[in-house]
């Protein structure tokens, strides 16, 4: 079958390597690098990504020092029994026909530990320990340490390395001006802030020599105060490159940065330009990265030029065979990342496993699997909602015979919801994923149909019951009153809402409702050139770190967010991403009110009394977002000693903490079992 990406699919020549396609797993905390004892896991998660295609792996990072440790006994390549544990995972993606380079990163001053050290004394934003600084002696001994792990990677069998200069970590405190205040040979003028990597590049190819893979993570634009112009960077690469390395991979932002760089609201390939000037600069190739989910965007990047690779972590979570899928031209059965965070990146930063929302099987290879059944069932699945489609698909894929009733027009549950939220345009792609495997699957979806105790009773094996969540509705005075709505009514069109607007609860969907309230359309991740101005970036100009002054666009409506707790709204947001929400909604001009008791609904308005002290919110409309309830009395109508075959899963089963992540998960792992 001829490829539908003539550039994505096409190998590619990487110093003496030759990479199958342009598809690279980007680096990626899992969790499981830290302990040896993980190495089988490890193995089982990078053998899986290499059978599905794609033509080189980049590990999370290794520290090359225990000084560069992440926090303390973090992933790091220090010994030979280090190299030694590692020839599981190497042998087992080569075993795949895959590649794999190990990452070195050494952390400086975003180690977790109180015996960090940073181009200078400092401490991050983003982290409660304070560095000190290196020594020159130790900056070279540093060096050594590089070309040290380097040359263990090598005995483990990876075909390369990838050093980590980007995303603020230690190397990228050495080429800024923000982080770099030093007066030795490493500090100071452009060469000497940039000597520190080209000396490890270079001390990596002697320990070596010319057929190890050296791949370089530049920071394309560092989005802080006083970081590097562009004009800097390009001059590094070009140093880099001369130093030895055989390829760049984009770094984008460091972690400490105030503009959002991966989350599902940043439009897709928005940094693609700044890497276009990367590649623009030198001759060796350059992977584009951050925020390219889909084999059209990538095939888009690399036909205008603007880079020779992709690299893409969250999506081979969400779905191990992105290559091959897009290699045979169906992309359309491609899990999508929606880039939400919610099982990768907020899992790694609170020292958990990291998996993937969209896909419980990630990082979980050896754990969750769906077996062939051994017999095949009549299995009834109720709500196709995320647990109901995930249960629904799994079980088919198994074997079993499944039919999935809606009472609905259209699939989606809570996921259509949300993506009717500005930002959040990725849901309608993960619905069109659902769409399509129910279709594959061979699954008889029933739309409209309501299924009762009747319909049900006798005709199936297996009966799961996914019937959701529906809004709690609180006991406020005045509740039935016309202004008052809820999210679902307002996000599926069934109500509208005026010009002045009190939103009741200020969790995700509060959060959501009032972007969706505030945000102009299209939204600004729909157009890129609006999303830079709103969050200060400009990646044409010669600007420190790439930031310009923040341009918000007028909001038309008036907006207040309302919590009964006292404290800063948002808290339970997720950790990765709750600040963009949080920063967002602020620029919009939404007005937050915490430890509010809501009185009273009226034609006047919201009552309330804010801090004990009574105030009317002269608002058009109430939207109720006060969390949800579980509809589960289809489940609990069943006498479970006349019929044990009966299952209930995701907000049915328990609304407090519902999240899709949980809700996926309990679908795939009931049908696991099924
Ligand atoms: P939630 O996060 O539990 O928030 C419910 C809000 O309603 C809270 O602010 C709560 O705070 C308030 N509330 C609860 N009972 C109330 C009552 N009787 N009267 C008035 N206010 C009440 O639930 P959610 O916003 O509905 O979200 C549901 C799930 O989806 C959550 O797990 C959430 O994490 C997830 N989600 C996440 C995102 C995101 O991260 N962006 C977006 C959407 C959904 P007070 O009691 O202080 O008022
Ligand atoms: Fe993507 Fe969300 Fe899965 Fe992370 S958890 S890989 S962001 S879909």
């Amino acid at each position: 079958m001829p490829a539908s990406y003539p550039q994505l699919t096409a190998p590619l020549k990487i110093g003496s390597h030759t990479l199958r396609n342009r598809m690279i797993m980007g680096s990626m905390h899992t969790g499981l690098e830290d302990r040896f004892w993980h190495r089988d896991k490890l193995a089982a998660f990078y053998a899986e990504r290499a059978r599905g295609g794609i033509g080189l792996i980049i590990t999370g990072g290794f520290s090359p020092n225990i000084r560069g440790w992440l926090f303390p006994f973090a992933s790091a390549m220090l010994t030979p029994f280090d190299a030694y544990s590692h020839r599981k995972v190497t042998r087992a993606v080569h075993e795949a026909d895959g590649k794999i380079c190990l990452q070195l990163l050494h952390a400086g001053r975003y180690a977790y530990h109180p015996f960090s050290r940073s181009s200078s004394a400092s401490k991050a934003p983003i982290n409660p320990f304070k560095s000190k600084a290196l020594s020159t002696s130790a900056v070279r001994k540093t060096i050594k340490h590089f070309a040290r792990a380097a040359k263990l990677a090598k005995s483990a069998g990876y075909d390369g390395v990838e050093i980590m200069g980007s995303e603020g970590y230690l190397i990228n405190q050495f080429t800024a001006p923000a982080t770099n205040k030093r007066t030795d040979e490493y500090g100071g003028s452009i060469e000497n802030r940039h000597r520190f990597p080209v000396e490890i590049v270079a001390a990596v190819r002697e320990a070596c020599g010319p057929d190890f893979m050296i791949i370089y993570r530049i920071s394309v634009v560092d989005l802080v105060p006083n970081g590097s112009t562009a004009s800097e960077i390009l001059q590094l690469a070009k140093a880099v490159e001369t130093a030895g390395a055989n390829m760049f991979n984009s770094g984008i932002g460091w972690h400490e940065a105030r503009v959002p760089t991966i989350v599902t609201s940043v439009p897709r390939a928005a940094f693609s330009e700044a890497t276009a000037a990367v590649k623009a600069a030198v001759a060796i190739p350059v992977a584009a990265s951050n925020r390219i989910n889909t084999p059209e965007i990538a095939e888009d990047i690399l036909k205008c030029g603007q880079a020779d690779l992709v690299a893409m972590a969250r999506p081979l979570l969400a779905d191990a065979q992105f290559a091959n899928k897009a290699i045979e031209g169906r992309s359309d059965e491609i899990n999508i990342c929606i880039a939400c965070n919610q099982a990768c990146l907020d899992h790694t930063f609170t020292n958990k496993r990291a998996t993937c929302m969209v896909n419980p099987q990630a990082c979980h290879e050896t754990e969750l699997l769906y077996p062939k059944a051994e017999k095949s069932k009549r299995v009834a699945v109720v709500g196709a909602g995320p647990a109901g489609m995930s249960c629904a698909i799994t079980a088919a894929q198994r074997g079993h015979k499944v039919s999935l009733f809606e009472r609905r027009a259209r699939i989606g549950g809570q996921f259509a919801l949300a993506s009717q939220v500005p930002g959040k345009e990725e849901f309608v792609h993960s619905i069109a994923y659902y769409e399509r495997q129910l279709h594959i699957c061979g699954i008889n979806v029933q739309l409209n149909t309501e299924a009762n105790l009747e319909s049900l009773k006798g005709h199936y094996d297996e009966i799961v019951i996914a019937t959701g969540v529906a809004p709690r509705i609180p006991n406020i005075p005045g509740i039935d009153h016309p202004k008052a709505i809820t999210y679902a009514q307002l996000l599926n069109g069934s109500a509208t809402a005026g010009e002045r607007v009190a939103i009741i609860g200020a969790g995700g969907i509060g959060f959501d409702v009032a972007t969706y309230l505030s945000e102009a359309k299209p939204s600004a991740t729909e157009d890129k050139d609006r999303w830079l101005q709103h969050w200060g970036v400009d990646l044409t100009g010669e600007t420190r770190g790439a930031l310009t002054e923040p341009e918000p666009e007028p909001v038309e409506r008036r907006i207040w967010l309302l919590q009964r707790k006292e404290g800063k709204l948002g808290r339970g947001l997720g950790k990765t991403t709750g600040w963009v929400h949080r920063e967002h909604i602020k620029r919009r001009g939404v007005e937050q009110y915490d430890n509010c008791e809501y009185t009273k609904i009226d034609d006047q308005g919201l009552h309330i009394l804010r801090d004990g002290v009574a105030e009317i919110l002269e608002v058009d409309t109430v939207v109720i977002c006060a969390g949800q309830e579980s509809q589960r009395s289809l489940f609990d109508q069943n006498n479970p000693e006349q019929q044990p075959h009966w299952h209930i899963v995701g907000g049915a089963k328990l609304a407090g903490e519902l999240d899709a992540k949980r809700a996926i998960r309990e679908g795939a792992v009931l049908a696991a079992t099924l």
